[in-house]
């Protein structure tokens, strides 16, 4: 059955979806009715329509600024830099934490653009942040991206830079952080 194939096939290629799992969700997606399948097609279609990148933060959101940059009861002195959405969202879901984000984006391994250094560096100059946390995932003992990132915020002349407490495993992903863990890095970041 070509259909069903091309459904696995497709399916495999989301995270966290291995060959087995694929198999099970579109033998699920089989039993339903149609127009459930035609709601669940139209709401995979229609998620981009409404979903720009805040052009302050990297965030997603349906508007720019993003919900949280424009949201006025957010503490605008301190900036929380993270690798990614999934890091972003994870600190948002805990609810630990009230001030802003900068979300670095792409495949941070280990290199920080100049792109998204000039990203950075423009959003910091717009704040001016009394803090600024960086809260990127550990990867590698003596990580390149994090001297990258300390000697952008030298140069913007950032004086209070933190970093998460870990807390968190060398490798492991804040996405995945439970919220006591994440809570506790968050209160125990140490000035560098
Ligand atoms: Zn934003």
């Amino acid at each position: 059955m070509e259909s069903l194939d091309n459904l696995v096939n497709a399916l495999k290629k989301f995270p966290a979806i291995g060959p087995k799992s694929a198999r099970r969700i579109a033998f699920y997606l089989l039993k339903q009715e149609d127009s459930e399948l035609e709601r669940l097609g139209s709401l995979i279609s229609g998620l981009k329509k409404d979903v720009v990148t805040c052009s302050h933060c990297g965030n997603i959101s349906s508007k720019d600024p993003c919900n949280i940059c424009s949201d006025p009861l957010r503490d605008r002195n301190i900036l929380c830099i993270v690798d990614d959405l999934e890091s972003l969202s994870a600190f948002e879901q805990s609810g630990i934490y009230n001030g802003l984000y900068h979300v670095l984006g792409g495949n941070f391994a280990g290199e920080i653009t100049d792109e998204s250094a000039d990203f950075l560096s423009r959003h910091i100059r717009e704040l001016n942040p009394d803090e600024v946390i960086i809260a990127s995932s550990p990867r590698i003992e003596g990580d390149m991206s994090y001297y990258t990132l300390i000697d952008v915020l030298r140069g913007l002349g950032v004086e209070n830079v933190t970093r998460l407490a870990y807390g968190l495993p060398l490798g492991g992903s804040i996405e995945f952080a439970d919220r006591m863990t994440l809570h506790t890095a968050l209160e125990g970041r140490r000035r560098v």
